[in-house]
C-alpha cells in the first residue's frame, strides 16, 4: 500500500440544486478527494483554510485518518464556491467563487510529504498545482483535475501542469474546452498529445471514458434514482481512482481499469445527499458490494 498526496481546495460551498439548498457547507476538491481516497489508503493534504473554518470539519477529515499536517490555517477567509445546478445535473452553474485564503497560499512541502509515490493535483490555480509538482521527488504516478475557471483564467499556466502529469480527470464540457474541439473523443486525443498517457472523460449519469495509447475502456455511470447534489462528484470519483492505484501500488492498465470502477462507485455515493453527508456513514463493504454490481451491469454473452 503507498501513500497518496492531495493538493486542492478545502473550502466552504453554499449549493443549490432542484432538490433543496445548503449554504457554507463542508466541501472543495481537496476535501472530497481526500475523504473518498481514506477508505483506500493512507492520504495526505496540502491545502489552506481561513481562521473562520468549523474545527469539526477538521475532526471528520481526522477520524477518516486523514492526514492533515500540510494544511495550513491563516489570518483571514476560508475559500468559497457558490453554485447550481437545474434538472440537468451534469453542468454545475458557479454563482461566484471566492479564492479568499488562496490567493497568497505558497505550499511548502515537508521531507515525507516530498516523496510522495502517487500525487493528485485536485481542482486549484495551476500555478500552485505545479508548485506542488516542484517539489516532489519523481512520484510513480501524477494525476490532474482542472475545470473551466481555469481553463479560461489560467491557460498558459495549466498547459505547463498538464505537459508533465501522467492522467487527466476532466468532464466533458471541459475536455471540449481544453482542447477546442466540440468531439469528445477528439478531444481527448488532442489532450494526450499535451501531455498525459491517459484521459478519463467523466461524463456524469452517462459514466466515464478512458481514452489512452491505443486503448478504450468506457464504465457506465451506476444507475441512481435519486440524485440530490452532484457536487463532489468528480473528486470523489478521482478519490476511488487514486485511492485505488495506491492501495495496489500499481499504474498498469489492467488497475487502471478497475481504479475507474472504484471512481464511478465513490462518485455514485456523493451524489446522494449535499455536501460529504453520505460519506460520513458509508462503509467499506458498501463500497465493495457496489464494486461488485459494476460486473453485472456491463456482462453480456455474445
Ligand atoms: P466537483 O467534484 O467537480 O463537483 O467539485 C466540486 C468542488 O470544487 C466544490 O466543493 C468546490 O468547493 C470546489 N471548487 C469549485 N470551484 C473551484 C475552483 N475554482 N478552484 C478549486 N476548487 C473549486
Amino acid at each position: 500500500m503507498a501513500d497518496l498526496l492531495v493538493v486542492g481546495s478545502v473550502a466552504l460551498d453554499s449549493v443549490t440544486t432542484p432538490f433543496g439548498q445548503v449554504t457554507e457547507v463542508l466541501g472543495g476538491s481537496a476535501t472530497y478527494f481526500s475523504y473518498a481516497a481514506s477508505f483506500f489508503t493512507d492520504v495526505k493534504v496540502v491545502a489552506v483554510v481561513g481562521e473562520d473554518f468549523p474545527k469539526a470539519h477538521l475532526a471528520a477529515l481526522k477520524d477518516r485518518g486523514v492526514d492533515l499536517s500540510g494544511l495550513q490555517i491563516t489570518h483571514g477567509q476560508t475559500f468559497r464556491w457558490v453554485g447550481e445546478y437545474g434538472f440537468d445535473l451534469n453542468e454545475a452553474k458557479t454563482l461566484d467563487t471566492r479564492l479568499n485564503v488562496f490567493a497568497n497560499f505558497r505550499p511548502s512541502l515537508s521531507g515525507a510529504h516530498k516523496k510522495i509515490p502517487f500525487l493528485f493535483l485536485a481542482n486549484i490555480d495551476p500555478e500552485l498545482q505545479l508548485e506542488v509538482l516542484r517539489q516532489v521527488e519523481r512520484p510513480q504516478l501524477v494525476a490532474l483535475d482542472t475545470m473551466n475557471f481555469w481553463i479560461e483564467g489560467k491557460r498558459q499556466a495549466l498547459l505547463g501542469v498538464l505537459a508533465e502529469v501522467d492522467v487527466l480527470l476532466i468532464n466533458d464540457a471541459e475536455a471540449r474546452q481544453l482542447a477546442r474541439e466540440p468531439n469528445v473523443i477528439k478531444a481527448a486525443r488532442a489532450i494526450l498529445g499535451m501531455g498525459p498517457r491517459t484521459v478519463v472523460v467523466k461524463r456524469g449519469e452517462y459514466g466515464s471514458l478512458m481514452v489512452s495509447d491505443g486503448s478504450f475502456f468506457f464504465v457506465p455511470a451506476y444507475p441512481m434514482e435519486s440524485v440530490l447534489d452532484p457536487t463532489g462528484a468528480g473528486d470523489t470519483f478521482a478519490g476511488g481512482f487514486m485511492g485505488h492505484l495506491a492501495r495496489e501500488g500499481r499504474t498498469d492498465l489492467d488497475s487502471v481499469r478497475r481504479a475507474i470502477v472504484f471512481g464511478s462507485v465513490m462518485a455514485s455515493f456523493t451524489v446522494e445527499d449535499f455536501s460529504l453527508n453520505r460519506l460520513l456513514h458509508l462503509k467499506a463493504d458498501e463500497i465493495e458490494r457496489r464494486y461488485a454490481s459494476f460486473q453485472d451491469l456491463v456482462r453480456f454473452e455474445i
